[in-house]
């Protein structure tokens, strides 16, 4: 055995002994040493470049067999990685350091040389091979081999194998060989070096490549249990397991619990639990230190719980290592098992550890998520409660998303709302989180209002303290009785009371059918919706209030247009039956009349204003049936009160036919009540079961108050304007019939003033005295006869002058009446006076015939009075100017004041001339100019007549 004792690279210059000759092949050597380096660097990849070693060696040098092996800095071991001649044919198991030429030159880092095996044996020769049951001697003997030439691979100070040449025959040291040797050794180590550096970065690149994905996984996908499962799956692969298992640590219940397995023959793993202290999972969870194990059954350092199971699958080597927080807290468990005795090694260890540190980042990220979900869940709960708040719907509908989306968001099977004003507590709302609908417990709900809170514990404690009250299980709680709890079939309650300005205005009740503990987070997000709750009431009520009022108003804007037609009312009371409909919630409102004992539908709309030409098809065919029929609407007008039906099917109060011919389900019927009559009903109507709230119920009494008085006007109005009409046609008939008689008898009236005149004229002196008296009588009545028919004939022409109103002034027609009379005045000595007078607006015949009237009435009937006074004067009334005309006569005794102005009338107190159609021509021009006339006096007292006088009339100016 020989050792050469250096390593020193020995170039082609220092064999100068060698002489020419030897410096040709020196020259040979160098270049077949420069096309192996050559060689050796044209690959990276490290099982390559081992080959490339063994070729090289063989050629290079001549030997008949080669091995390359590399060393396993974990255990110390030479591995045959590549191997040239026979020898590839035989196994090689792993050698020791310092065992055999190759383990010796690898420990020793230098050449050793055995030039024959029988005489000089390799160091450790006799020793048993690696657990062969041989020796070396024996197997080396057995291959044939005499001479083995060992030399280290070494890099910067740093083994990694040894390469050895072998001859069948006793090789005697050949420096050459051996220097030649040694120089490949030196560019295979920097060419192993290389590879494995480059394979090193390739793991890097792998690893860091992992990494990302893991970390892409991580933010891309928040599901816990698929990034765990790609954890598994890297771990598995790096550490070339056959399984690995990944078991998140819930630090409360002290357990960590199996999520995820790859590998596994069965999957009978995922759930189960390891405890702190059981198997080598307990050991880590215990300890926070990796464990590592290469024959888990016969382990001592562990407890072994899980052996039954580690039997079944076959458990040998077993890795384990802690999923750790920043902090250091345990967050779970990662580890790898092998099937076959193949340990785990430091690198294993370093791989599974990195990947636990991604896996505690899963697991921090999943937490958040699920506390961020949460919240976030919440905050769009609040967030849409709020939303339905501002959007001014309905309370009904607004309670019932609220109540669904509370009930979901707080892991409750239902959510009710109940107000509360003293008393029962008001159903209002109850809806499960689901959406469903269940008759039963809604039944339940609705006869809430048989019950005082108190008779409920947990209500009326909510109610009193104005605080949340929780029952995790009615069964055990004295607060919820047992009937409550079975009707309502519930088992955990919370009851938050709803408060608006300290006030207690009811409360949201929400309950599951299993007994449930409730966590401070969720009583508090309950407490905020609450409140939300709270406010959408007052809200809704605030709304209600202000939408009837709205309606209320526009029905009453519709409705009290004076003098309306029926015909006119009826698209008004559609405009308003389809405004209310809206308004109320409900598909249809229908209008009937009482006609003749009978109910007449005279109008029903859809709340959409869509038009049914069917329905009112229906309508007809019933108005031939008998009132009776329908109870409802009979008891409506004969209580006159509003009649609620919630589900027509449940109800005897309508006509079963009825209710099917119309689809109807819920139905409201108020009587319409005009001056304390039923003239008819205004009925809701709905295809779908509903509760009747108080406030739909006053605003459709109120509504029916506004349409009854808008029918009975309208029938009032129709009877007045019917009225008119008469009495109008009947005046015409008058006129015509006065002035074609006073007409037809002007005309005899003027022959017989002409034959009584000349009769007079020409037989006058001859006729006796007692005819001529008679022929004056016959005069004087023909005279008043045609005064007579004058006045008629101008009695029937008011209104018929067909002249434009113009400005007249007043003073100057006055003082052409005063003109006329001043004779009369002269001799009796009567005084006219007149103030300042204003110019009015209307026909100047007109009112200079009243004025002439009215003045010479007051001279006319002056009577003896000495110092006569008529007096005429005028004020402004602001629509109107106020005339009078004051005497100082006879006066008129109070009980004649209306009867003067009618035609014909006269008082005959003093000898006057006259036709007693004066005053009702006065009054007849003055009505159709819209003013009215009136007399103040008393008997002997003299008398004043006043009349008003519109400044404007109509197309004029004032
Ligand atoms: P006549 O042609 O009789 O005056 P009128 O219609 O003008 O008819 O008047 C009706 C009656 O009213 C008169 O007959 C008279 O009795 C009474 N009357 C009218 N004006 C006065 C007056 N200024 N003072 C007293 N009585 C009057």
């Amino acid at each position: 055995m020989t050792d050469n004792g250096s390593l020193t690279p020995t170039s082609a210059a220092d064999s100068s002994e060698t002489g020419p000759p030897a410096f040709a092949s020196q020259a040979m050597e160098l270049a077949a040493l420069q096309e192996s380096a050559q060689a050796l660097t044209s690959t990276l990849h490290l099982p390559a470049v081992l080959e490339i070693i063994a070729d090289r060696a063989c050629t290079f040098i001549g030997a008949e067999h080669c091995t390359v092996f590399e060393l396993d800095p974990v255990d110390g071991c030479l591995y045959r990685r590549a191997v040239r001649g026979r020898l590839g044919n035989e196994a090689e198991p792993a050698i020791s350091l310092g065992h055999g030429v190759a383990g010796a030159a690898a420990l020793r880092r230098r050449v050793v040389f055995s030039p024959d095996v029988e005489l000089e044996p390799p160091p450790k020769y006799d020793e048993p091979w690696a657990g062969l049951g041989m020796t070396m001697a024996e197997i080396v003997r057995r291959r044939g081999i005499r001479a083995i030439l060992g030399v280290p691979l070494v890099s910067r100070e740093t083994v990694l194998g040894a390469v050895c040449l072998y001859w069948d025959q006793p090789h005697g040291y050949d420096e050459r060989e051996v220097r030649r040797l040694t120089n490949l050794a030196q560019y295979a180590a920097i060419a192993i070096e290389n590879a494995r550096l480059y394979a090193d970065m390739a793991e890097q690149r792998r690893e860091a490549e992992l990494l990302a994905e893991i970390t892409r996984d991580l933010s891309s996908s928040l599901d816990l249990a698929s990034v765990l499962r790609k954890i598994i799956a890297h771990a598995r692969e790096r550490c070339t397991s056959d399984m690995a298992f990944v078991a998140p640590y819930d630090r409360q219940r002290r357990v960590a619990t199996i999520v995820a397995s790859v590998g596994a023959r069965t999957d009978i793993y995922t759930g189960v639990n390891i405890l702190p202290g059981s198997g080598i999972g307990g050991k880590v969870l215990e300890t926070g230190q990796p464990f590592v194990t290469g024959d888990y059954l016969n382990d001592p350092r562990f407890s072994h719980d899980y052996d039954v199971r580690a039997e079944q699958e076959g458990f040998v080597a077993n890795m384990a290592v802690p999923i750790l927080s920043v902090g250091g807290e345990i967050l779970g468990l990662l580890w790898v098992v092998n099937r076959s005795p193949r340990p785990f090694t430091a690198r294993h260890q370093a791989v599974l550890t990195t990947l636990a540190s991604h896996a505690a980042i899963a697991v921090r990220n999943a937490r958040l998520f699920e506390a961020t979900q949460r919240r976030l869940d919440e905050t769009a709960a609040l967030l849409r409660i709020a939303e339905i708040l501002n959007s001014k719907l309905e309370l009904e509908p607004v309670l019932k998303e609220i109540a669904q989306r509370t009930s979901q968001v707080l892991g409750f099977d239902r959510c009710s709302v109940f107000l509360w004003n003293g008393g029962p507590a008001q159903p209002v709302m109850s809806q499960f989180a689901d959406g469903r609908a269940a008759s039963g417990p809604w039944q339940a709900f609705r006869e809430m209002t048989r019950h005082q809170v108190e008779e409920i514990p947990a209500l009326g404690e909510a109610i009193r303290s104005a605080a949340p009250v929780v029952v995790p299980d009615a069964r055990i709680s004295s607060l919820i009785p047992d009937w409550w709890g079975e009707t309502f079939s519930l088992r955990s309650v919370l009851i938050v009371p709803l408060i608006r300005q300290s006030v207690v205005i009811g409360v949201l009740l929400l309950d599951r059918a299993d007994p449930a503990p409730l966590g401070e987070p969720q009583l508090a997000l309950a407490t905020t919706i609450a409140a939300q709750v709270a406010l959408a009431v007052e809200t809704a009520r605030h709304h209600a209030e202000e939408r009837s009022r709205a309606v209320t108003l526009a029905a009453q804007v519709e409705l009290t247009q004076a003098s309306t037609s029926t015909l006119e009312l009826k698209p008004r009371l559609k405009a308003i039956a389809q405004h209310t409909a809206r308004a109320m919630g409900v598909e249809r409102c229908t209008i009937d009349l009482l006609r003749d004992g009978r109910l007449v539908p005279v109008m029903s709309q859809h709340a959409d204003g869509h038009h049914d030409p069917a329905l009112w098809a229906k309508f007809k065919r019933l108005l031939g049936r008998p009132m009776q029929d329908n109870t409802a609407s009979v008891q409506a007008m004969r209580l006159k009160r509003p009649v609620l039906v919630e589900d027509a099917r449940r109800s005897d109060l309508l006509a079963r036919d009825w209710v099917e011919m119309f689809g109807l389900r819920a139905v409201l019927i108020v009587p319409l009540i005009a001056k304390d009559e039923v003239v008819g009903i205004m009925s809701f109507t709905d295809s779908q079961p509903r509760s009747w709230t108080a406030s739909q119920v006053d605003l459709a009494m109120t509504l029916a108050a506004q349409v009854a008085l808008s029918v009975e006007n309208a029938r009032l109005y129709e009877e007045s304007q019917r009225a008119r009409a008469d009495l109008e046609s009947k005046n015409a008939e008058l006129d015509t019939f006065v002035y074609s008689v006073s007409h037809d008898l002007k005309a005899p009236l003027v022959t017989i003033q002409g034959m009584a005149g000349l009769l007079l004229d020409e037989c006058g002196p001859g006729l006796p005295e007692e005819a001529s008296r008679y022929l004056g009588r016959i005069q004087a009545n023909t005279q008043q006869m045609e005064s007579l028919i004058t006045d008629l004939l101008a009695l029937s022409r008011i209104g018929h002058e067909g002249r434009a109103p113009a400005a007249v002034s007043l003073e100057e027609i006055v003082e052409d009446v005063a003109a006329d009379l001043a004779p009369v005045l002269r001799d009796h000595g009567i005084e006219l006076v007149s103030g300042e007078l204003p110019v009015l607006w209307g026909i100047r015949t007109q009112i200079e015939q009243v004025m002439r009237n009215l003045i010479g009435n007051a001279v006319k009937y002056l009577g003896d009075t000495a110092a006569g006074r008529v007096e005429v004067a005028a004020a402004d009334r602001g629509a109107f100017v106020e005339c009078q005309v004051r005497d100082n006569g006879i006066g008129i005794d109070p009980a004649y004041h209306e009867r003067i102005f009618e035609v014909f009338q006269r008082l005959k107190e003093v000898e006057a001339e006259g036709t007693g159609v004066g005053l009702t021509i006065a009054m007849k021009i003055i009505q159709t100019n819209g003013g009215r006339i009136w007399v103040e006096s008393e008997k002997g007292r003299g008398a004043t007549f006043r009349f008003t006088w519109p400044k404007r009339t109509a197309g004029g100016e004032g």
